[in-house]
């Protein structure tokens, strides 16, 4: 589907929290250009898989690479700087800064540290990417849950990523807070950065993705065109619980 070069690669990667399997030999390629839809039921392992591709959680097995390099056990921020960004499911922005400030922390830590001035500057194109530039100098605590998703993806994009991790970024939005989460989406995905999106709502993960990943307890149950995957029986049942 227009897929370029790989970008990252998890190979063949565990996951264990004492004795819960959280994954088990799950390899996932990230090409330029994709925007990937990671799904699968409650538990199913998503946000510890996001948290292996951010290199927040070292993983028990397996591999993590990077345009080639291989940044297994590498610290979270060095991860980041080798261009991969994520937002989290329950958005902590810092309540004491204004927005512009959230994202500004963000880039003056990102892969070409700035100074506060040059990175007050640097925070305007993120905030215009995902339409809070007039709230640039309001505090977080003034944002509803969709706009400080938003401010989650802005402080992520701030690190100027190759890929974005999205996990459950539209969780709990009302129906036109969605459709503008999707629009921020595809113009993010525009802008030529590849998109991993973990989502319950399939409806809209199908409308995004270019590929689909399927998740069960832990492993990969199906890789592919959404349309098939989403036919898959085995996918049916474990998903869809039928
Ligand atoms: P999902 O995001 O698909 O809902 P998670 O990746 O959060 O799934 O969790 C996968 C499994 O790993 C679940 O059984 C969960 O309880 C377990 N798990 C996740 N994080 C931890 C942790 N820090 N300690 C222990 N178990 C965990
Ligand atoms: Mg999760």
């Amino acid at each position: 589907d227009g897929a370029g070069r790989v970008l990252v690669e998890c190979a063949n990667v565990a996951k264990h929290f004492g004795g819960v399997r959280a994954l088990d030999d799950v390899s996932l390629t990230i090409h330029e250009g994709e925007i990937v839809g990671l799904v699968g039921p409650n538990g199913s392992g998503k946000s510890t898989l996001v948290s292996i591709l951010a290199g927040s959680r070292r993983p028990t097995a397996g591999r993590l690479i990077v345009e080639g390099r291989d940044v297994t056990g590498w610290p979270p921020h060095r991860v980041a700087h080798a261009g991969i960004a994520r937002t989290y499911q329950i958005p902590r922005p810092f309540t004491s800064m204004t927005v512009r400030d959230n994202v500004a922390m963000a880039v003056m830590f990102g892969r070409t540290p700035r100074g506060l001035v040059a990175a007050r500057a640097a925070a305007d194109r993120p905030l215009e990417t995902v339409g809070l530039a007039h709230l640039a100098d309001a505090y977080p605590a003034v944002l509803n849950l969709h706009q400080r998703q938003l401010l989650e993806i802005a402080r992520a994009l701030a690190a100027d990523p190759k890929v974005l991790l999205l996990d459950e970024a539209l969780a709990g939005l009302n129906p036109v807070e969605i459709d503008n989460a999707v629009a921020v989406i595809r113009r993010v995905h525009e802008s030529g950065v590849a998109i991993v999106i973990v989502e319950h709502l399939l409806r809209v993960v199908t409308q995004l993705a270019t590929r689909l990943v399927v998740l069960d307890r832990g492993a990969r149950l199906a890789d592919g065109d959404p349309k098939t995957v989403l036919a898959d029986p085995a996918v049916v049942r474990a998903y869809l619980g039928k």
